[in-house]
């Protein structure tokens, strides 16, 4: 019997339902898939039964990246590493299809690395993710909506997201607190130019630092009280960061840019 490790987010999938779900949410067969946290195998167990060309899987835990070895030998790839630390644009030549059941205590952590990391063109043609539920409401949050922020702006600058389904904690054991949420990413044909990510991430620092206040500090912050830029985006200083559309806030991450080339 396995012991969970709290400290690696490990709820293990066991409901044979939402398994099957997951791995119909897209064509697996003859495609590379690369499994994050893959735990006991689960989830592993049901993408092979759709025959991808080829899987990689990579797990922290060092004792169950050697149980997944023994168990599936050379069917699968097993990386024993942080996620976290992987270059995932050096894995393969080819496109890859990404699953996983993320430990939540990383989960936006990675998806925003996999964001900010993206050189030229996508490494993957979808991503298929569980969250803890209170988070993907707010990776798939609009503007004009409390949840909405820097998660939902960062994601929606490259990605698209819809929500697959919800997921209740009796589906994993141990039994999480909290529900979850399957997503699925698309990378998006038209992307807002924007030279370095770090500068939106920012842009969105400052201006939800206050989420309640209105506009005019955290503007006044990084350019000056522009007066020009106001007019060029036209802003209205008295609404709330939530009140700016996802376009806006790229737009204003240009701008910032353009006064310090
Ligand atoms: N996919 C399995 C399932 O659905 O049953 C397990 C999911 S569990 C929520 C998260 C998994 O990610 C665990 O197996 C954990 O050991 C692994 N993990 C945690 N942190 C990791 C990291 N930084 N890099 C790779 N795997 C990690």
């Amino acid at each position: 019997m396995i012991k969970a490790k709290k400290s690696l987010g490990q709820n293990f999938l066991v409901d044979t339902n939402v398994l099957e779900k997951i791995v119909n949410v897209i064509q697996i067969k003859e495609k590379n898939i690369l499994e994050i946290g893959p735990g006991t195998g689960a989830l592993t167990s049901y993408i092979l039964k759709k025959k991808p060309k080829k899987l990689i899987v990579v797990e922290k835990d060092k004792n169950l990246a050697q149980k997944l070895y023994q168990n599936f030998k050379e069917e699968v790839t097993v990386i024993n590493k942080d996620i976290l630390e992987i270059d995932e644009n050096s894995l393969i030549k080819e496109k890859f299809t990404v699953f996983g059941n993320l430990p939540y205590n990383i989960s936006t952590e990675i998806l925003s690395k996999w964001i900010v990391n993206l050189k030229d063109g996508f490494w993957f043609d979808y991503l298929v993710l569980m969250f803890q539920k209170e988070v993907a409401n707010r990776i798939i949050s609009d503007f004009n909506t409390s949840t909405y922020g820097r998660l939902s702006i960062l994601v929606n600058w490259k990605l698209k997201v819809v929500k697959v389904c919800d997921i209740k904690p009796f589906s994993f054991f141990p039994k999480p607190k909290v529900d979850s949420s399957l997503l699925l990413f698309t990378p998006k044909n038209k992307i807002f130019k924007i030279h370095n990510p770090k500068n939106l991430e920012k842009v969105t620092r400052v201006f939800f630092s206050h989420r309640r206040k209105m506009l005019r500090k955290p503007f006044n912050q990084l350019f000056n009280g522009d007066q020009r830029i106001l007019d060029r985006l036209k802003i209205n200083l008295n609404l709330r960061p939530q009140n700016l559309d996802f376009e806006t806030y790229y737009q204003l991450t240009r701008e910032y840019e353009n006064l310090r080339s």
